[in-house]
Protein backbone atom coordinates (compact mmCIF):
# COMPACT_ATOMS: atom_id res chain seq x y z
CA UNK A 1 0.00 0.00 0.00
CA UNK A 2 2.48 2.12 0.92
CA UNK A 3 4.47 1.80 -2.36
CA UNK A 4 1.22 1.95 -4.26
CA UNK A 5 0.69 5.79 -2.59
CA UNK A 6 4.37 6.89 -3.39
CA UNK A 7 3.59 5.58 -7.64
CA UNK A 8 0.29 7.79 -6.97
CA UNK A 9 2.39 10.72 -5.85
CA UNK A 10 5.03 10.13 -8.75
CA UNK A 11 1.18 10.91 -11.11
CA UNK A 12 -0.37 13.32 -9.15
CA UNK A 13 2.29 14.71 -7.02
CA UNK A 14 4.71 17.01 -9.98
CA UNK A 15 5.72 19.75 -7.88
CA UNK A 16 4.26 21.97 -5.29
CA UNK A 17 1.92 23.68 -6.90
CA UNK A 18 0.14 20.33 -7.17
CA UNK A 19 0.39 19.92 -3.66
CA UNK A 20 -1.21 23.25 -3.56
CA UNK A 21 -3.82 22.25 -6.11
CA UNK A 22 -5.09 19.13 -4.69
CA UNK A 23 -5.00 21.34 -0.72
CA UNK A 24 -6.85 24.47 -2.17
CA UNK A 25 -9.48 21.71 -4.38
CA UNK A 26 -10.10 19.96 -1.11
CA UNK A 27 -10.90 23.33 0.99
CA UNK A 28 -13.30 24.41 -1.77
CA UNK A 29 -14.77 21.14 -1.74
CA UNK A 30 -15.30 21.34 2.06
CA UNK A 31 -17.26 24.88 0.93
CA UNK A 32 -14.46 27.23 2.35
CA UNK A 33 -15.29 31.07 2.04
CA UNK A 34 -11.73 31.93 3.17
CA UNK A 35 -8.69 29.98 1.77
CA UNK A 36 -4.98 31.11 3.35
CA UNK A 37 -1.91 29.61 1.14
CA UNK A 38 1.74 29.69 2.78
CA UNK A 39 4.49 28.66 0.99
CA UNK A 40 8.00 29.12 2.54
CA UNK A 41 11.16 27.53 2.24
CA UNK A 42 11.63 27.69 -1.72
CA UNK A 43 8.66 25.09 -1.65
CA UNK A 44 9.79 23.03 1.11
CA UNK A 45 7.08 23.76 3.86
CA UNK A 46 3.45 24.34 2.56
CA UNK A 47 0.40 25.35 4.05
CA UNK A 48 -3.38 25.39 3.17
CA UNK A 49 -5.86 26.39 6.15
CA UNK A 50 -9.25 26.35 5.13
CA UNK A 51 -12.69 27.56 7.07
CA UNK A 52 -14.35 25.15 5.82
CA UNK A 53 -16.50 22.32 6.94
CA UNK A 54 -13.68 20.73 8.66
CA UNK A 55 -13.38 16.76 9.79
CA UNK A 56 -13.97 14.40 12.33
CA UNK A 57 -11.12 12.58 14.07
CA UNK A 58 -12.46 9.56 12.02
CA UNK A 59 -12.14 11.63 8.88
CA UNK A 60 -8.73 12.82 9.60
CA UNK A 61 -7.85 9.15 9.88
CA UNK A 62 -9.62 8.08 7.33
CA UNK A 63 -8.35 10.87 4.51
CA UNK A 64 -4.85 10.04 4.23
CA UNK A 65 -5.48 5.91 3.55
CA UNK A 66 -6.23 5.42 -0.08
CA UNK A 67 -9.95 4.83 -0.26
CA UNK A 68 -10.15 1.87 -3.13
CA UNK A 69 -8.32 -1.43 -1.76
CA UNK A 70 -4.91 -1.56 -3.25
CA UNK A 71 -4.76 -5.07 -5.73
CA UNK A 72 -1.01 -4.01 -6.34
CA UNK A 73 1.00 -6.56 -4.04
CA UNK A 74 4.49 -6.26 -6.13
CA UNK A 75 6.50 -3.35 -7.74
CA UNK A 76 6.57 -4.86 -10.86
CA UNK A 77 2.43 -4.72 -11.16
CA UNK A 78 2.91 -0.89 -10.52
CA UNK A 79 5.01 0.21 -13.62
CA UNK A 80 1.72 -0.74 -15.55
CA UNK A 81 -0.57 1.84 -13.27
CA UNK A 82 0.48 5.24 -15.01
CA UNK A 83 -3.46 4.93 -16.76
CA UNK A 84 -5.34 4.62 -13.25
CA UNK A 85 -7.72 7.28 -12.01
CA UNK A 86 -6.79 8.86 -8.45
CA UNK A 87 -9.39 10.22 -7.20
CA UNK A 88 -9.44 9.54 -3.84
CA UNK A 89 -5.75 9.36 -3.70
CA UNK A 90 -4.39 13.18 -3.56
CA UNK A 91 -3.90 13.21 0.32
CA UNK A 92 -2.26 9.65 0.60
CA UNK A 93 -0.26 10.49 -2.32
CA UNK A 94 1.15 13.91 -0.59
CA UNK A 95 1.81 12.02 2.66
CA UNK A 96 3.69 9.13 1.34
CA UNK A 97 6.32 11.68 0.07
CA UNK A 98 6.14 13.99 2.80
CA UNK A 99 5.61 15.10 6.80
CA UNK A 100 2.42 16.53 6.67
CA UNK A 101 0.50 17.91 9.89
CA UNK A 102 -3.45 17.97 9.33
CA UNK A 103 -5.26 20.00 11.88
CA UNK A 104 -8.96 19.68 12.03
CA UNK A 105 -12.38 20.69 13.17
CA UNK A 106 -15.95 20.75 12.61
CA UNK A 107 -18.02 23.82 13.95
CA UNK A 108 -20.03 21.39 16.40
CA UNK A 109 -16.91 20.16 17.75
CA UNK A 110 -15.45 21.33 20.58
CA UNK A 111 -11.93 20.36 20.25
CA UNK A 112 -10.20 19.47 16.51
CA UNK A 113 -7.83 16.66 15.55
CA UNK A 114 -4.08 16.65 15.41
CA UNK A 115 -2.44 14.41 13.31
CA UNK A 116 1.16 13.95 12.11
CA UNK A 117 1.72 11.85 9.53
CA UNK A 118 5.47 10.78 8.16
CA UNK A 119 6.23 9.50 4.72
CA UNK A 120 2.61 7.60 4.94
CA UNK A 121 2.94 6.39 8.59
CA UNK A 122 0.85 7.71 11.26
CA UNK A 123 3.57 9.35 13.77
CA UNK A 124 0.34 10.47 15.96
CA UNK A 125 -2.80 11.83 16.49
CA UNK A 126 -4.97 13.48 20.07
CA UNK A 127 -7.06 16.13 20.35
CA UNK A 128 -6.36 20.15 20.18
CA UNK A 129 -7.83 23.46 20.09
CA UNK A 130 -8.04 25.12 16.49
CA UNK A 131 -10.46 26.97 15.11
CA UNK A 132 -13.16 25.83 12.56
CA UNK A 133 -12.02 24.20 9.61
CA UNK A 134 -9.07 22.66 8.31
CA UNK A 135 -5.19 22.90 8.21
CA UNK A 136 -3.29 21.15 6.04
CA UNK A 137 1.23 21.33 6.18
CA UNK A 138 3.39 19.77 4.24
CA UNK A 139 6.97 19.59 5.09
CA UNK A 140 10.27 18.28 3.32
CA UNK A 141 8.00 17.16 0.05
CA UNK A 142 9.92 14.70 -1.87
CA UNK A 143 12.24 14.07 1.35
CA UNK A 144 12.54 10.36 0.66
CA UNK A 145 11.81 10.87 -3.11
CA UNK A 146 15.72 12.20 -4.37
CA UNK A 147 14.10 11.57 -8.07
CA UNK A 148 11.53 13.32 -7.47
CA UNK A 149 13.32 16.19 -6.32
CA UNK A 150 16.41 16.34 -9.35
CA UNK A 151 13.07 17.28 -11.56
CA UNK A 152 12.20 20.23 -10.24
CA UNK A 153 12.81 23.49 -11.43
CA UNK A 154 14.55 26.48 -10.03
CA UNK A 155 12.56 28.11 -7.21
CA UNK A 156 11.25 31.05 -9.55
CA UNK A 157 9.84 28.80 -11.74
CA UNK A 158 8.10 26.36 -9.53
CA UNK A 159 6.58 29.50 -7.21
CA UNK A 160 5.06 30.81 -10.64
CA UNK A 161 3.67 27.37 -11.11
CA UNK A 162 2.19 28.12 -7.50
CA UNK A 163 0.97 31.33 -8.22
CA UNK A 164 -0.83 30.28 -11.53
CA UNK A 165 -2.66 26.98 -9.26
CA UNK A 166 -3.90 30.00 -7.04
CA UNK A 167 -4.78 32.48 -9.91
CA UNK A 168 -6.57 29.99 -11.99
CA UNK A 169 -8.87 28.44 -8.43
CA UNK A 170 -9.20 32.34 -7.39
CA UNK A 171 -10.68 33.13 -10.87
CA UNK A 172 -13.07 29.94 -10.91
CA UNK A 173 -14.70 30.23 -7.80
CA UNK A 174 -14.54 34.13 -7.25
CA UNK A 175 -16.93 33.81 -3.94
CA UNK A 176 -14.40 32.61 -1.79
CA UNK A 177 -11.84 34.93 -0.58
CA UNK A 178 -7.70 34.14 -0.67
CA UNK A 179 -4.66 34.80 0.58
CA UNK A 180 -1.19 33.60 -1.21
CA UNK A 181 2.21 34.26 0.65
CA UNK A 182 5.46 33.28 -0.47
CA UNK A 183 8.05 33.49 2.18
CA UNK A 184 6.44 36.26 3.61
CA UNK A 185 5.46 38.06 0.98
CA UNK A 186 1.52 38.47 0.50
CA UNK A 187 1.52 38.16 -3.31
CA UNK A 188 -2.31 37.58 -3.72
CA UNK A 189 -4.89 39.27 -1.07
CA UNK A 190 -8.59 38.30 -2.98
CA UNK A 191 -11.78 39.18 -0.72
CA UNK A 192 -14.76 36.93 -1.34
CA UNK A 193 -18.05 37.94 -2.92
CA UNK A 194 -16.32 40.36 -5.40
CA UNK A 195 -18.08 39.56 -8.61
CA UNK A 196 -16.31 37.99 -11.79
CA UNK A 197 -15.11 41.50 -13.13
CA UNK A 198 -13.48 42.70 -10.10
CA UNK A 199 -11.56 39.15 -9.69
CA UNK A 200 -10.77 39.91 -13.60
CA UNK A 201 -8.77 42.91 -12.46
CA UNK A 202 -7.54 41.26 -9.90
CA UNK A 203 -5.96 38.90 -10.94
CA UNK A 204 -4.78 40.25 -14.45
CA UNK A 205 -3.75 43.53 -12.49
CA UNK A 206 -5.51 45.20 -15.59
CA UNK A 207 -8.25 48.65 -15.01
CA UNK A 208 -8.34 49.20 -18.68
CA UNK A 209 -11.90 48.42 -20.91
CA UNK A 210 -12.89 44.93 -20.36
CA UNK A 211 -15.09 43.13 -23.08
CA UNK A 212 -18.03 41.52 -21.08
CA UNK A 213 -18.96 38.37 -22.22
CA UNK A 214 -22.21 37.92 -20.54
CA UNK A 215 -23.83 34.31 -19.92
CA UNK A 216 -26.73 33.14 -22.41
CA UNK A 217 -30.44 32.73 -20.87
CA UNK A 218 -30.38 29.22 -20.07
CA UNK A 219 -32.66 27.13 -22.30
CA UNK A 220 -34.04 23.96 -21.19
CA UNK A 221 -31.75 22.22 -24.02
CA UNK A 222 -28.79 23.98 -23.27
CA UNK A 223 -25.67 21.52 -21.79
CA UNK A 224 -23.69 24.62 -22.27
CA UNK A 225 -22.93 27.73 -21.44
CA UNK A 226 -20.09 30.61 -21.36
CA UNK A 227 -19.11 33.49 -20.02
CA UNK A 228 -16.17 35.67 -19.01
CA UNK A 229 -14.15 39.04 -19.82
CA UNK A 230 -11.53 39.71 -22.13
CA UNK A 231 -8.85 42.67 -21.79
CA UNK A 232 -9.39 45.31 -24.73
CA UNK A 233 -6.06 47.33 -23.75
CA UNK A 234 -5.02 50.22 -26.02
CA UNK A 235 -1.99 48.54 -26.49
CA UNK A 236 -0.91 44.84 -26.75
CA UNK A 237 -1.35 43.47 -23.27
CA UNK A 238 1.71 42.58 -21.46
CA UNK A 239 3.18 39.18 -21.14
CA UNK A 240 1.55 37.71 -18.30
CA UNK A 241 -2.02 39.19 -19.76
CA UNK A 242 -2.69 35.62 -21.51
CA UNK A 243 -6.06 34.10 -21.90
CA UNK A 244 -7.09 32.00 -19.77
CA UNK A 245 -9.91 29.10 -20.15
CA UNK A 246 -11.42 27.31 -17.34
CA UNK A 247 -13.86 24.22 -18.33
CA UNK A 248 -16.25 23.88 -15.51
CA UNK A 249 -13.47 25.15 -13.02
CA UNK A 250 -11.16 23.50 -14.55
CA UNK A 251 -8.07 25.16 -16.11
CA UNK A 252 -7.40 23.62 -19.50
CA UNK A 253 -5.19 24.27 -22.19
CA UNK A 254 -7.02 23.70 -25.05
CA UNK A 255 -6.82 25.10 -29.27
CA UNK A 256 -9.71 24.69 -30.35
CA UNK A 257 -11.04 27.48 -27.92
CA UNK A 258 -8.41 29.46 -28.60
CA UNK A 259 -9.24 29.09 -31.80
CA UNK A 260 -12.87 29.76 -31.53
CA UNK A 261 -12.31 32.88 -29.34
CA UNK A 262 -9.72 34.67 -32.76
CA UNK A 263 -12.91 33.53 -34.68
CA UNK A 264 -15.36 34.83 -32.58
CA UNK A 265 -13.13 38.48 -32.36
CA UNK A 266 -12.72 38.76 -36.66
CA UNK A 267 -12.52 41.66 -37.89
CA UNK A 268 -12.27 43.49 -34.57
CA UNK A 269 -8.76 42.77 -33.46
CA UNK A 270 -6.68 45.61 -33.31
CA UNK A 271 -3.15 45.29 -34.33
CA UNK A 272 -1.10 43.04 -32.89
CA UNK A 273 -3.33 41.77 -30.18
CA UNK A 274 -3.61 38.72 -28.81
CA UNK A 275 -6.41 37.78 -26.89
CA UNK A 276 -6.47 37.58 -23.14
CA UNK A 277 -8.62 37.28 -20.22
CA UNK A 278 -10.96 34.66 -19.24
CA UNK A 279 -13.27 32.60 -20.45
CA UNK A 280 -15.28 30.25 -18.06
CA UNK A 281 -16.86 27.47 -19.99
CA UNK A 282 -19.75 24.79 -17.69
CA UNK A 283 -20.60 22.05 -19.87
CA UNK A 284 -22.82 19.10 -19.14
CA UNK A 285 -20.20 16.25 -17.80
CA UNK A 286 -21.23 13.97 -20.10
CA UNK A 287 -20.00 16.69 -23.35
CA UNK A 288 -16.92 16.58 -21.77
CA UNK A 289 -13.90 14.73 -21.00
CA UNK A 290 -11.75 16.35 -18.10
CA UNK A 291 -10.22 13.34 -17.20
CA UNK A 292 -7.38 12.97 -20.04
CA UNK A 293 -4.50 13.02 -17.67
CA UNK A 294 -5.19 13.51 -13.88
CA UNK A 295 -2.27 16.17 -14.02
CA UNK A 296 -2.69 17.73 -17.12
CA UNK A 297 -4.78 20.21 -18.79
CA UNK A 298 -6.43 18.65 -21.22
CA UNK A 299 -9.88 18.05 -22.15
CA UNK A 300 -11.78 15.94 -24.84
CA UNK A 301 -15.48 17.70 -26.13
CA UNK A 302 -17.49 15.07 -27.54
CA UNK A 303 -18.72 18.02 -29.83
CA UNK A 304 -15.78 20.02 -30.32
CA UNK A 305 -17.79 21.72 -32.92
CA UNK A 306 -21.02 22.84 -31.59
CA UNK A 307 -18.52 24.34 -28.36
CA UNK A 308 -16.78 25.58 -31.17
CA UNK A 309 -19.76 27.52 -32.86
CA UNK A 310 -21.40 28.52 -29.76
CA UNK A 311 -18.26 30.12 -27.97
CA UNK A 312 -17.53 32.19 -31.44
CA UNK A 313 -20.95 33.33 -31.82
CA UNK A 314 -20.53 34.74 -28.08
CA UNK A 315 -17.90 36.66 -28.44
CA UNK A 316 -18.80 37.70 -31.74
CA UNK A 317 -22.08 39.06 -30.53
CA UNK A 318 -20.22 40.51 -27.15
CA UNK A 319 -18.16 42.42 -29.50
CA UNK A 320 -20.94 43.72 -31.35
CA UNK A 321 -22.64 45.02 -28.66
CA UNK A 322 -20.29 45.97 -27.34
CA UNK A 323 -19.38 48.89 -30.50
CA UNK A 324 -22.72 50.09 -30.06
P1 LIG B 1 -10.76 13.46 -2.79
O1 LIG B 1 -10.69 14.95 -2.70
O2 LIG B 1 -10.71 12.99 -4.20
O3 LIG B 1 -11.89 12.86 -2.01
P2 LIG B 1 -8.34 13.63 -1.24
O4 LIG B 1 -7.24 12.65 -1.01
O5 LIG B 1 -7.96 14.91 -1.85
O6 LIG B 1 -9.42 12.88 -2.12
O7 LIG B 1 -9.06 13.90 0.12
C1 LIG B 1 -9.56 12.82 0.86
C2 LIG B 1 -10.72 13.21 1.75
O8 LIG B 1 -10.25 13.98 2.86
C3 LIG B 1 -11.77 14.08 1.11
O9 LIG B 1 -12.70 13.33 0.42
C4 LIG B 1 -12.37 14.78 2.30
O10 LIG B 1 -13.32 13.97 2.91
C5 LIG B 1 -11.22 14.92 3.27
N1 LIG B 1 -10.60 16.27 3.20
C6 LIG B 1 -9.43 16.58 2.64
N2 LIG B 1 -9.15 17.89 2.76
C7 LIG B 1 -10.19 18.44 3.42
C8 LIG B 1 -10.49 19.78 3.88
N3 LIG B 1 -9.68 20.81 3.62
N4 LIG B 1 -11.65 19.95 4.54
C9 LIG B 1 -12.49 18.91 4.79
N5 LIG B 1 -12.24 17.64 4.41
C10 LIG B 1 -11.11 17.40 3.73
MG1 LIG C 1 -9.05 16.09 -3.30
Amino acid sequence: DHIANQIAAGEVVERPASVIKELVENSLDANAAFVDIEVRQSGGFLRVTDDGDGMGSDDVLLCIERHATSKIRDEKQLSALSTLGFRGEALPSIASVSWMVILSRQQDQELGTRAEIRHGVLRSVHQDGCPRGTTVEVRHLFGNVPARRKFLKSVRTEMYHVEEVVRNLALAHQHVGFTLKIEGRTVLNLLPDTDVELRVREIFQYQGPLLPIPPQPADAESTMAVEGYLLLPETAPAGRAQLRLLVNGRPVQDGMLRHAVNEGLQGFLMKGYRPAGVLLLTIAPDQVDVNVHPAKREVRFRQANVVHGMVAGQVRRAMNDYQQ
